[in-house]
């Protein structure tokens, strides 16, 4: 029996946008793009707390085949990646093939129909359904299952909960006692924010974040016109500024043993940020990281370190103990008293989100089971070994760079190279081999020893990009371009074609 579609994508965010278009390109036309969320955009529709923005320039944070001369500002504000991403799906006739309010909760391959059969629950109408696809690529994203503590308590808090992932515009933030938990890249933005409107706030921190300054300005009118008349004007800002981060990613991040003197570098200016920032020496002191850049995602803010100088701003640095109505108790035994609880804690990266939802492959091997059982692996960070037909675009070691645009790209690369070559063998089923993905595997483990998470001091760090066996399983360990060259140059028989699996 025929799939009822070519593909099935997961994810309406950028990644899977990205691998919509791709598909067209590659004349695989009849595919559905599945969304749990009401719409498209995936963080940028989820997120929508106050202070929301990139914190990586936008002219880099964008796909490079469709530029956006009209950013608002260097560092665009979400709403503005929110509008882009719509523009994007309705250029690219994407928003016909989506279906929102859809949440899949597995997929199957079947052996013997070389498909995959796909579970859609869709939660409005209390219903659900089975659809059958050649081809299944997964993008749920990486930071796509909130994070809320178990903290003691908390169901006896009568007052305001929000995480950051589910904001109330109508929660009216005026002559609030407010506390912020967490103190990540989204506290960096929300805490000034939320500083500006509430009567008071305490920001408990249990990890302080490296902090550097953000060259941010508002791009003038007259620059925007130019970008959008002379395309390669923003074409080389992109160049110039996606190679410093480049730089800094590989000097900083990934060769820390050759280069550590890049990464103290960075060090150093973010202290010396918070010194001009900050007026207190303890609480500067409670605000210094003792574990090296890049342990844990850095980030990018003028506002963050001098909200605490204002006297209705109190950094908490004891533990929390537990929750009561009124207030967060400390492990010192001191309550404070609040009304709106704010939540940035952020997501579970390990234990829920790889994969998103349970996937069986050829034998019935469990790709999550898989990945605990055998360390977690992807060849080239998009492949597995028994899943035929299966692209995992939030994969272990598949994030390149520090724009999540360059790895949406290269993974369109990869597609492009492997259907290719299915195409001119006249195949359908396609597998990556046991020999290819160990030969990967090894490849980033041994390139990983000279990163700042082995070669570093992370150990106090607690940062996502270390699984629970320990393991910097996320980030792939070579430059931007060396991932887009082997993109289209992986050697075509890493992986099997044709009927694969069946005796
Ligand atoms: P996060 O980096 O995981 O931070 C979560 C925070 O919650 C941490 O400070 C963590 O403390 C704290 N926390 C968690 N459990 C806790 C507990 N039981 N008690 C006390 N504190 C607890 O999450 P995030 O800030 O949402 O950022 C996630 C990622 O999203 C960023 O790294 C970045 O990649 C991305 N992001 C990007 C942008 C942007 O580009 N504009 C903005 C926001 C976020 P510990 O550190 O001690 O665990």
């Amino acid at each position: 029996m025929a799939p009822q579609y070519d593909a099935i994508v997961v994810g309406a965010g950028f990644g899977g946008m990205g691998a919509g278009i791709q598909l067209d390109r590659l004349g695989l036309r009849d595919y559905l793009i599945l969304e749990r969320e009401n719409d498209l955009g995936g963080t940028w529709h989820v997120n929508r707390y106050p202070g929301l923005a990139v914190d990586i320039a936008s002219v880099t944070y964008s796909y490079s085949f469709e530029p956006n001369p009209y950013w608002s500002r260097l560092f665009a504000p979400g709403v503005e990646l929110k509008r882009y991403a719509r523009h994007v799906a309705d250029k690219y006739g994407l928003i016909g093939r989506m279906r929102f309010g859809r949440n899949v909760s597995g997929a199957r391959w079947d052996e013997d129909q070389q498909h995959w059969v796909v579970t859609v629950d869709e939660p409005a109408r209390g219903s659900a359904e089975t659809l059958t696809a050649r081809y299944l690529l997964t993008a749920t994203g990486f930071l796509s299952q909130p994070y809320t503590p178990p903290f003691p308590g908390i169901e006896s808090f009568r007052g305001r909960i929000l995480h950051t992932t589910a904001w109330d515009d109508d929660h009216d933030l005026r002559d609030r006692r407010a506390a912020i938990i967490g103190t990540g890249a989204t506290a960096v933005q929300l805490v000034p924010e939320v500083a500006g409107q509430a009567a008071a706030l305490t920001v408990f921190q249990r990890t302080p974040i490296w902090v550097v300054p953000k060259v941010d300005t508002a791009i003038p009118e007259a620059v925007q016109r130019l970008f959008a008349r002379a395309p390669v004007t923003q074409k080389a800002a992109r160049l110039v500024n996606t190679a410093a981060l480049e730089l800094l990613m590989v000097t900083g991040v990934l060769h820390y043993k050759q280069a550590r003197l890049g990464n103290r570098a960075a060090a150093l200016l973010a202290k010396a940020h918070l010194r001009a920032q900050v007026r207190d020496a303890e609480t500067r002191r409670k605000l210094t990281p003792h574990y090296d850049f890049g342990c844990k995602r850095p980030t990018f803010s003028n506002t963050y370190f001098r909200t605490f100088n204002a006297p209705h701003v109190r950094l908490e640095t004891n533990a929390i103990d537990h929750l009561e109505a009124d207030g967060i108790v400390t492990a010192d035994g001191r309550k404070t008293e609040i009304d709106t609880l704010i939540l940035a804690t952020g997501f579970n990266l390990w234990d829920v989100n790889f994969p998103a939802f349970e996937i069986i492959g050829r034998d019935g091997v469990n790709l999550g089971k898989f990945w605990r059982d055998n360390r977690f692996q992807a060849y080239e960070g998009i492949t597995v070994p028994h899943f035929p037909n299966f692209l995992s675009l939030n994969s272990p070691y598949s994030y390149s760079g520090l724009s999540y645009f360059t790895t949406i790209e290269a993974q369109m690369k990869h597609m492009g190279r492997l259907f290719g070559e299915l195409s001119r063998r006249g195949e359908r089923v396609f597998e990556v081999t046991e020999a290819a993905n160990t030969r990967f595997l090894d490849y980033v483990t041994e390139k990983l020893g000279s990163s700042v998470f082995y070669a570093g001091s992370c150990a106090t760090a607690r940062s996502y990009y270390f699984n629970q066996h320990g393991e910097a399983a996320l980030l792939r360990p070579n430059s931007t371009v060396t991932t887009h060259r082997e993109a289209v140059s992986f050697p075509l028989d890493d992986y099997a074609y044709g009927r694969i699996g069946v005796r």
